[in-house]
């Protein structure tokens, strides 16, 4: 069997449309007459439920930011009774109050089958051992790749994140073959298994990793696979929306939306305009079948592109670009935008450096300046003549964003390490 769900992940694009438009309609009537909030917003719009008579229409109904969900914290968007939840999720809120999503028994029967359709393209089967190393609680992670692994029938080990020793120990003795973590984790990971003095691309029954929650780049995923002689697959997803299990990452490596359950635009984040396929801007999402916090044209701040051509693998759902970065990410350097992601890129490309960097980003009367620090790996330390590392990043960020931004590189082990999401952007 090779789609989970085939008869919706092979379906004709207009037959989608189709159900896509069905679906909006009645979550649209739904929030409006369930919720005060959204009654509210979409009166002041001068928007009715019946407005909508084509899927072109949702360009009418009004968006929805995080800072409203912050506004309405904890329940006041809400749209069934408080008694019919049985689960509840929260983000970090390092920004502010944190955004809740609550969960009714239908939409954690969604969330486990959106997750299972990702983790089944992925290649995760019944006789697959997930190591589950996102950190459990509030947040959504690792409880979205625990429903998806167990509807499949995997068995998952729930280790959450830290205690990375133990965690390589768990991994080497259970015979685990999936790993589910950040990217960067992954990267900690192999450092300290060397340490303990395993291979990493060796000693451990390892061949898939799940990795999601942070923006890493095409050349960071290379270096993982070979790292861990895996293949490696990204997954995306938010709290606001359902949690991971958005998309769904087939053979190709490209990035199907669900979109039978999360109808996706691309809008100009200035003015809100919505753009072309194929080009780049910041992505919405409108939820089309979750009950209790349904989100209607929720801005997500990512930055990706959205296609609706056929893929290889056979899928016909439209595909997402990989995200580029957050729009709070976004960095003007020189009159240049730049992304985290980009500069990443160009690190990676260069033999001898390692995973680990960081952006140290300083900001004076409104110029920003950018520098870069990257450890280049054991090896290429103790190799000598790091001056040379050091330029030939410096080249190949300029060959990607035309602008020269020193790189300094520090000793192996110097940076800060993370057993979550890694925090690349520091200020000074
Ligand atoms: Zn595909």
């Amino acid at each position: 069997m090779k789609f989970w769900d085939e008869k919706i992940e092979t379906m004709p694009i207009n037959e989608l449309k189709e159900i896509q438009y069905k679906r909006l309609k009645k979550i649209v009537k739904m929030v409006y007459e369930k919720n005060e909030i959204y009654h509210k917003k979409f009166d002041e719009a001068g928007i009715k439920p019946d407005d909508i008579k084509t899927l072109e229409d949702i360009k009418k109904l009004p968006f929805l930011t995080k800072d409203e969900l912050r506004n309405y914290y904890p329940f006041g968007l809400l749209c069934v009774e408080l008694d019919d939840c049985i689960e509840v999720h929260a983000s970090s809120g390092t920004t502010g109050k944190p955004v809740v999503g609550v969960y009714t028994k239908s939409d954690i029967e969604i969330w486990a089958d959106v997750m299972a359709r990702s983790l089944w393209a992925n290649g995760l089967r019944k006789s697959d051992v997930m190591q589950n190393a996102y950190g459990y609680g509030l947040f959504t992670g690792a409880h979205g790749f625990e429903k998806g692994a167990q509807k499949i029938g995997a068995m998952v080990v729930p280790t959450s994140s830290g205690n990375t020793k133990r965690q390589i120990t768990v991994m080497k003795d259970f015979g685990v073959t999936a790993i589910a973590c950040t990217p960067s984790y992954s990267v900690y990971m192999a450092e300290v298994a060397e340490e303990m003095g395993f291979s990493p691309s060796n000693d451990f029954k390892l061949r898939l990793g799940l990795f999601g929650a942070e923006a890493w780049s095409d050349e960071m995923r290379k270096k993982i696979e070979d790292m861990w002689n895996i293949t490696a697959h990204e997954h995306y997803g938010l709290t606001e929306i359902i949690g991971p299990g958005v998309v769904t990452e087939c053979e190709e490596k490209r990035l199907h939306i669900n979109a039978d359950h999360f109808l996706a635009e691309i809008i100009d984040p200035k003015t809100g305009e919505t753009l072309e396929e194929e080009e780049e801007g910041e992505l919405v999402f409108t939820t089309l079948t979750k009950e209790a916090f349904p989100a209607i044209r929720f801005r997500t701040r990512d930055i990706a592109g959205y296609t609706e051509e056929p893929c290889e693998c056979g899928r016909t759902l439209p595909a997402q670009t990989r995200i580029k970065g957050r729009s709070d990410d976004m960095m003007k350097v020189k009159g240049v935008i730049v992304f985290p992601s980009q500069i990443e890129e160009a690190i990676m490309k260069v033999e001898g450096a390692s995973g680990n960097y960081q952006l140290v980003k300083k900001k004076e009367r409104e110029i920003t300046t950018l520098r870069v620090r990257i450890e280049p790996t054991e090896e290429r330390y103790k190799e000598g003549n790091i001056d040379e590392l050091a330029r030939k990043i410096e080249e190949e960020i300029y060959a990607i964003l035309s602008l020269h931004i020193p790189v300094e590189v520090v000793k192996p082990g110097y940076l800060p390490r993370s057993e979550g999401k890694a925090k690349r952007i520091v200020e000074e």
